[in-house]
């Protein structure tokens, strides 16, 4: 889609402009303006110089007790201070300097009066009014002394036919559905009219970042082809209280001018929270708010003026503005799931240059929990490890390696592990591994747990780590399978206790881990006999880490902090029992291990199968 760019900087090229004039002013008019430069001599000199016949003119000045004289060639002027000398016209006399001449040109006071003052001015005068008149042509033509203020920024994208369509947003397919229907209504009317229906004034996208909500609301204007107004909700904040609401006000009325379009607000809980009535609360954020709620109201249903915003902090926003008549309905823009993540690197991949080797589902199977734009830089690392590697496309190792790389960060090349250490991120790794597979096999799956384990570090920190795979779409957990991801992440700590005797800060990130999983079964899943169904937490911040706060008593707490433990414990010490069931395998994996330093779940199977 054309966006209909702002004049980037144009400050840089008027200064540049002014500099030019300022450096041409003083290197060719100033000279001739001045006149000559008065140099200062000592009186001594001017006596032997007027003895060597070498002044031409010479003024007296008795008012300022000065001479100003010149050379034979009148090109230079000199000026010396007067001394009571008697002799002085006899002199002059003798050495045929006209002292009676016209006065030398000097700098005159008007002058130096006019360039000191009246030149700056007017250059600051000539800068101000090109200034006036940019911020004339950015707020359109309207009344450039309001110096823009309030006035919305939003960015207008201008139909096109080579935008952003729904094709180009992979998986989705709900919130495609959902929205080719405010399409299908941009472009019939008078379908929907005539049965006197009319569309949803407001869609709010809500999903964790980099699911493709911009996209999607990209892709609709694309495909409907109308006018699209963005803008964020950060950028309706001003400082000034009443700025934001004027903002709103300026932006509806564009799009109503511009309509059919759609109005698309980013983040648009920066400005529509709950208003909470404490004193001394953001007023501006307030002022804007009911701005934006009573737009949203002013205009009919039928204009065609549609208005997306996104969001990750739906339960956050103010309820008034998610009541039907405002945003009526809400689009869940979530996590691609197996399929989808095929689809997006597919997408992709189309824009870079990929082998014919490389299996979309296998890499899909890998990223699991991977957003739309966490896959695209996927997708582009591979693309560059390719170029960096002088090849002349991506392999399906380059896209292997890229998800690694974005989970994990780079490999760091030269950090030095003690041999102990090496051993003991070895054993901790298979332990995971191992762990996993035993719980696995035992429910009649002989695929591999692991899709690869490697012990070399990482620009993140980590020192090794065991990547799962995830075989289809799980939609539902059962406490036994959450059971046995507790104690599979407590393996690594097992292994060591197993094999060096001895414990190391290597399972913080286990550790904590385990410990949410285990607090969600209690407080949340209802898995604990002691609460039955009854939550003692509830999630406040779904998209964004899943915080959550606890509803119950301190006794309780108490009691669940208690629960927590039993479980976890139990967990390691079951990892721990299959552990040392297994102990040859244990040893045997490691040391493959500590002496290959990557090896694919293909192998550990391999070797645990023998
Ligand atoms: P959000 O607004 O949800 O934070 P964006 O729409 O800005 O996310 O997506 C960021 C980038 O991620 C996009 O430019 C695109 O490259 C990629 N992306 C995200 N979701 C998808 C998807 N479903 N299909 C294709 N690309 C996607």
């Amino acid at each position: 889609m054309n966006e209909v760019k702002k004049p980037k900087k144009p400050l840089i090229s008027y200064y540049c402009i002014v500099l030019l004039i300022l450096i041409l002013f003083n290197s060719l008019a100033m000279p001739w303006l001045m006149g000559h430069q008065v140099k200062d001599v000592d009186y001594g000199t001017f006596i032997q110089m007027t003895e060597d016949g070498k002044v031409g003119r010479a003024e007296i000045k008795e008012q300022s007790n000065t001479i100003v004289f010149t050379d034979k060639e009148e090109k230079n002027i000199y000026q010396t201070a007067m001394v009571s000398d008697p002799d002085l016209t006899d002199r002059l006399y003798q050495a045929g300097v006209s002292f009676y001449g016209e006065e030398i040109k000097q700098t005159s006071p008007i002058l130096s009066f006019l360039m000191s003052w009246i030149l700056p001015l007017l250059i600051f005068g000539a800068l101000g009014e090109l200034l006036a008149r940019q911020l004339m042509k950015k707020a359109g033509g309207k009344n450039a002394m309001s110096f823009g203020m309030g006035k919305s920024s939003a960015k207008i994208y201008v139909k096109s036919s080579d935008g952003i369509k729904f094709s180009d947003v992979a998986g989705e397919d709900e919130a495609k559905e959902n929205l080719a229907e405010i399409v299908d209504y941009l472009h019939n009317p008078d379908k929907y009219k005539k049965i006197g229906a009319s569309m949803p004034k407001g869609l709010l996208l809500v999903g964790p970042p980099g699911t493709g909500k911009t996209m999607l609301a990209k892709a609709v204007a694309g495909e409907a082809n109308v006018p699209f107004f963005s803008m964020s909700g950060s950028e309706f904040v001003e400082m000034f209280v009443g700025m934001g609401a004027s903002k709103v006000r300026d932006l509806f009325q564009q799009a109503k001018e511009k309509a059919p379009c759609i109005v698309f607000i980013d983040e648009i809980d920066a400005i529509g929270k709950k208003r909470d009535g404490q004193i001394g609360g953001n007023d501006e954020r307030e002022q804007t708010l009911n701005q934006l709620l009573t737009e949203m109201d002013g205009f009919e249903g039928n204009t065609g003026v549609i208005i997306l915003a996104a969001t990750n902090r739906p339960e956050t926003l103010d309820p008034a503005l998610l009541r039907p008549g405002r945003f009526d309905r809400r689009v869940p823009v979530e996590l691609p799931d197996l399929k989808g993540r095929e689809e997006i690197i597919r997408v992709h991949a189309k824009k870079i240059r990929v082998g014919d080797n490389v299996d979309y589902g296998k890499i899909a199977r890998m990223a699991s929990g991977a957003s739309g734009a966490e896959l695209a830089n996927i997708v582009n690392e591979a693309a560059l490890r390719a170029v960096r590697d002088h090849r002349e496309y991506a392999t399906q190792e380059d896209l292997e390696e890229s998800i690694e790389v974005v989970i994990a960060g780079y490999q760091k090349k030269n950090a030095i592990l003690t041999d102990k250490e090496k051993r003991i991120v070895a054993y901790h790794e298979v332990g995971h591994a191992l762990v996993a597979a035993k719980q696995t096999n035992s429910m009649q799956s002989h695929s591999a747990p692991v899709q690869k384990i490697t012990i070399v570090p990482r620009t993140s920190g980590a020192l090794g780590y065991t990547m799962q795979v995830e075989e289809g779409n799980h939609y539902l957990m059962t406490k036994d399978e959450m059971e046995n991801k507790i104690a599979t992440l407590t393996g690594g700590r097992a292994a060591e206790e197993i094999v060096f005797s001895c414990v190391t800060t290597g399972a913080s990130n286990d550790i904590e881990q385990a410990t949410k999983l285990a607090r969600s079964m209690i407080t949340r899943y209802g898995m604990s006999k002691d609460f039955d169904m009854v939550a003692m937490e509830t999630q406040t911040n779904q998209y964004l880490g899943g915080d959550t706060s606890l509803t119950c008593s301190a006794e309780t707490q108490a009691m669940i902090d208690q629960k927590v433990v039993e479980l976890v414990r139990k967990q390691h010490e079951k990892a721990a029992q299959i552990l040392m069931e297994n102990r040859e395998k244990l040893d045997e994996i490691s040391q493959y291990l500590y002496q290959k330093e990557t090896i694919t779940g293909e192998e550990f199977m391999k070797i645990l199968n023998s």
